[in-house]
């Protein structure tokens, strides 16, 4: 464990310890799973490597060393979540601690809400809590943002994330959303903020010493007129057993908040139809809203938590089956890849093929979103780069303008002189065009 946890971020807190992790079932417990690293989860050289420099007393610049030469091999930044989702200002430098991938949404990373109350063996963001500078981007003020969204009206949504944005003080909190409820950022109509905290440490929102602040931080929001949701992060029924996790929820529900639930599928943790359905089950129960079921992302310790696609549609479709309408408001298993949010749709056979049918939930392009597409169905894929177009074609609709975007770096096509030839629906591609007619 030791050497794991020298490459990849380890934290546990007291109430995950006694009220969410089964001690009699570890370690298959779901749960540990979740927050204990695990020998698996680095390459077999890797794991050697480590676990001998462990062994043999290694000095901390020797460990150190080497757990960031495996660091860089395990993909930090996913998705040009670096090069082609960070904003620039009028003097073309990148703005620090934001991401704006699609048109309506900006994602703000405030730095003092770079850690988490617990961390997740397969987080994404993993590489914000390693403590390497050039490996993470976060904002220490909102001036920027303000700045950004002030030249950008076409922005309707701003998402606070982290790590875990909880994780904060209510004063902190309130020093980075209060700036964001002026009039001339009227166009904002929703503030959402992503947290494990429901999860890790309801007492955020009951007992805490500033929770009752927390809700007045809470309520300036809606008094501006601005809709204000938490993306809750579950990952397993269990965590919304505990009588506290209910708590946290019923509190920030009667503060009129809404609460949109979000996890990635992943071996080991919920790679299961009936986990699923429990969890969607009892998310609606207690009033919360089903929202996004996740694939693993091609990062950090994806070799021991992945999930083939195809194993992925089964358990998607498993759950739905076994829950009324109200729980089907979650989409997926979706990819959050450079292109956009892929949702793998359905197996189809057309002509005697075999086929993923493919749709788009948000584009890089906005023109992409709600688009059909095929690629041949493959059982062991995991991601899209392991897919193949349908039909023979040489490369999705979508991959040209995407080349485009990355060789000019301007990315965001929906701004006047961004948008690549050959991109949305105006372009050719040579490929098949089924996929215009099925998803327009
Ligand atoms: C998912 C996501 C959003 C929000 O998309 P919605 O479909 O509005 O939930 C915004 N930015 C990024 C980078 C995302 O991955
Ligand atoms: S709570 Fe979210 S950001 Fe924090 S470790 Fe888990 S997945 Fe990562």
């Amino acid at each position: 464990m030791k050497a794991v946890s020298a490459v990849l971020p380890f934290r546990v807190n007291r109430y995950v310890m006694e009220n969410l992790i089964d001690w009699d079932a570890v370690p298959d417990d779901p749960i540990f799973q979740l927050v204990f690293p695990q020998r698996g989860m680095l390459a077999p050289e890797a794991f050697e490597r480590m676990a001998g420099l462990v062994a043999r007393g290694a000095p901390r610049e020797a460990l150190r060393a080497a757990a960031s030469e495996i660091r860089r091999g395990l993909n930090p930044n996913p998705a040009g979540q670096k090069d082609l989702n960070v904003p620039r200002d009028r003097h073309a430098r990148p703005i620090p601690g934001l991401q704006h991938k699609y048109r309506l949404t900006v994602v703000f990373f405030p730095s003092a809400g770079q850690s988490c109350h617990t961390y997740c063996t397969y987080c994404f963001r993993w590489s914000q809590f390693v403590g390497e500078p050039d490996l993470r981007f976060a904002a220490r003020e909102a001036g920027a943002l303000v700045r950004y969204l002030r030249q950008h009206p076409e922005v309707t949504s701003v998402l606070v994330t982290g790590g875990d944005p909880m994780v904060m003080k209510s004063p902190a909190l309130r020093r980075y959303l209060e700036p964001l409820l002026v009039r001339e950022l009227d166009h904002v109509r929703s503030i959402r903020i992503g947290t494990k905290a429901t999860s890790y440490w309801p007492y955020r929102f009951t007992t805490a010493a500033d929770a009752d602040e927390l809700l007045r931080v809470f309520e300036r929001v809606r008094e501006s007129g601005r809709t204000l949701s938490l993306m809750a992060h579950y990952s397993h029924p269990r965590e919304l057993e505990p009588p506290e996790a209910r708590a946290a929820l019923r509190r920030v529900r009667d503060a009129g908040v809404e609460v949109y639930c979000q996890a990635p599928l992943i071996r080991h943790v919920n790679d299961d139809a009936e986990i699923w359905r429990e969890l969607l089950d009892r998310q609606v129960q207690l009033g919360a809203h089903p929202y996004y079921m996740f694939v693993e992302r091609d990062t950090g310790a994806r070799g021991y938590f992945e999930v083939p696609l195809a194993r992925a549609l089964e358990i998607f479709t498993g759950a739905c089956n076994r829950v009324t309408g109200l729980a089907r408001t979650i989409r997926g298993p979706s990819m959050s890849c450079t292109a956009g949010k892929l949702v793998v749709d359905g197996v189809v056979e057309i002509a005697g093929d075999r086929l993923f049918a493919l749709k788009f939930l948000q584009g890089r392009d906005p023109e992409w979103a709600g688009r059909v597409f095929f690629a041949r169905y493959d059982e062991r894929a995991t991601w899209i780069d392991e897919l193949e177009p349908a039909f023979g074609a040489e490369r999705f609709f979508f991959d040209e303008a995407l080349k485009t975007m990355r060789r000019t770096g301007l990315a965001r096509p929906w701004l006047p002189g961004q948008r690549p030839p050959g991109s949305g629906s105006r372009g050719s591609d040579g490929g098949i065009r089924l996929d215009e007619r099925a998803g327009r």
